[in-house]
């Protein structure tokens, strides 16, 4: 899967969502916080288990359900600003890169 594919179906399900509201970039961000904090909370079931403590969790499902939450909110957040998160990502990737003086780059 591509990220123009995440971005269409992003922009085909906003309709759906939101109808005609004109969503706050303050709620986009409460948003992208809230599922990154289940991401936090899934990595912490994971350590309970990995440290032999009660209540951990095994396997990765629902740590991958949440990284990928994370994902659609921060091209929802890309998108309501016509940001290219492609370009985005390649451009900041390498400049990191660059940075660092590692050799890799998108
Ligand atoms: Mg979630």
């Amino acid at each position: 899967m591509d990220l123009q594919e995440l971005r269409d179906a992003n922009q085909k399900r906003h309709v759906e969502w939101a109808k005609d509201a004109d969503i706050p970039l303050s709620f986009r961000g409460i948003e992208l916080a809230g599922e990154a904090g289940e991401v936090c909370n899934e990595l912490k079931k994971i350590e309970r288990t990995r440290l032999g403590m009660v209540g951990g969790k095994v396997g990765t499902q629902d740590l991958q359900e949440e990284l990928a939450d994370v994902l659609v909110c921060v091209d929802l957040i890309a998108m309501d600003l016509g940001i290219d998160l492609g370009e985005a990502l390649r451009a900041k990737f390498n400049k990191t890169s660059e940075k660092y003086g590692l050799a890799t780059r998108l």
